[in-house]
């Protein structure tokens, strides 16, 4: 990234190939697909009004430091719906990560988040294992209870309180349950692959991550999960982090090739779209841009990767009604949409109801229900009349923090409605056959 300060105080910057910014012809297709412009009506948060912001920037003809440059660049999701809707192929997701990482912290809460959170606890294992332990333990021994009843919450500083209330119902006890490093498949070995368990998902979500490692044994495979992953990186590319998520992505890549798997499998979309795009971000690294790209080839969402597979159908029955939410980063990340619907019908006694614009973000994206509260609230809003249109008795979803949003929205009208994994759902199918 080249970066020029002219006298003025503007600068120039080459902080992304022109060439992707160009791609736009600002023919506008695509802002009815966006759900800030929706919501806004303004065009400087369109996906075409944000490029263009973009493209001044690249000019040098606004600063980077330019308030109104900084809050609708903030306010995107980077929910990447304008790409699905965009014909000419415009790689917004790119372009908006490019330009995050040039932007400066905008509020105490981000600063925050960006210095302490994302680069010091997610970067490092014990770190993480104790924020992990710690909030387990506030959930679990009754101590959150006692703190929500006593009022305290509404006097924390950078709005810790209304942010507790997203905190969702952590899995297991206050020990996590962890995996054995090699799971043998169930049967004939068909496949050998790696089970990427994250860092949120391995905190909050450990017994999907054992359902995850059983369901892929059920269907043939050994499963390897390596000691000493590292974060995948998301939340870092996404907020501007992108030396942080270099330096992660090195890490995962030297550790997974060691294991000789044909598959990388997650179960995480966010995570799934950003390990498929390590390519983007060690392309101008020499040594690692190869090895990148072999790893990026060999990931797959858990969802694709059954889908691909002669299935184990041998499920027991679950009787009742679903929801799907297509989670951002697995139907406009990485265009998987098909798929997990096709499992679920695959399940006896499940009836699958659609709901209205379930391609559309449902405001949790990365940390922005943490950056931007109101609008994100809005987004839960809208999306949360639409599931309860459908009467469904399960929300399901392939992504933690859709799953933690929905939870939320659940707890938040006091819907008598389950949000879960699909791989949970998979899971309990083949427990309820009978055998
Ligand atoms: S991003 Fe694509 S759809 Fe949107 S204005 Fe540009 S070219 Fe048109
Ligand atoms: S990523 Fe989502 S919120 Fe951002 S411009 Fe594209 S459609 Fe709009």
């Amino acid at each position: 990234m080249a970066i020029e300060i002219h006298q003025n105080g503007q600068a120039r910057f080459d902080f992304v190939d022109r060439s992707l910014i160009r791609a736009c012809v600002h023919c506008g297709l695509c802002l009815p697909y966006c759900p800030t412009y929706k919501l806004l009506g303004s065009e400087l948060d369109s996906p075409r009004g944000r490029i263009y912001q973009m493209r001044m920037l690249h000019d040098g003809k606004i600063s980077v430091l330019d308030d109104n440059f900084q809050l609708h660049i903030d306010r995107c999701l980077n929910c990447r719906a304008c790409e699905t809707a965009c014909p000419s192929g415009v790689q917004y997701g790119r372009l908006l990560e490019a330009a995050r990482a040039v932007i400066p912290p905008t509020s105490e809460t981000e600063r925050v988040l960006r210095e302490i959170v994302l680069n010091r606890v997610f970067t490092t294992p014990l770190l993480l294992e104790a924020m992990g332990i710690a909030a387990r333990f506030y959930q679990k021994s009754g101590l959150q209870t006692l703190v929500r009843a006593s009022g305290i919450l509404h006097r924390l500083p950078l709005n810790l309180g209304r942010l507790e209330a997203l905190l969702p119902r952590m899995q297991g006890g206050i020990v996590k349950a962890s995996l054995p490093e090699v799971i043998p498949a169930r049967g004939t070995r068909v496949h050998r692959v790696a089970l990427i368990t994250g860092c949120v998902q391995e905190q909050f979500f450990s017994l999907t991550n054992a359902a995850t490692a059983r369901v892929l044994a059920m269907n043939g495979c050994e499963v390897i999960v390596p000691r000493g992953q590292a974060c995948c990186g998301a939340l870092h590319t996404h907020g501007g982090e992108r030396e942080t998520a270099r330096a992660l992505a090195r890490r995962n890549i030297a550790l997974f090739e060691k294991t000789g798997a044909d598959y990388y499998i997650i179960n995480a979309a966010g995570c799934g779209s950003t390990l498929k795009e390590y390519h983007h971000l060690l392309a101008d690294d020499e040594r690692w841009a190869e090895r990148a790209h072999r790893f990026s080839s060999r990931v797959r969402d858990i969802s694709e990767f059954l889908a691909s597979i002669e299935l184990n159908r041998d499920f027991g029955e679950i009787r009742r009604r679903v929801t799907y939410q297509d989670a951002c980063h697995l139907v406009h990340g990485q265009k998987i949409s098909a798929q997990p619907r096709e499992l679920l019908q695959m399940i006896p006694g499940l009836e699958l109801v659609e709901m209205q614009e379930a391609d559309t973000c449902c405001g949790s994206a990365g940390i922005y229900n943490i950056t931007q509260f109101d609008l994100s609230m809005q987004l839960l809003e809208r999306k949360m009349n639409h599931v309860a249109a459908t009467n469904a008795q399960i929300i399901v979803a392939g992504n933690p923090g859709c799953l933690i949003q929905l939870a939320h929205g659940v707890r938040q009208r006091r819907l008598p409605m389950e949000t879960i994994h699909l791989v949970d759902l998979l899971d309990r199918a083949y427990r309820a056959r009978k055998s």
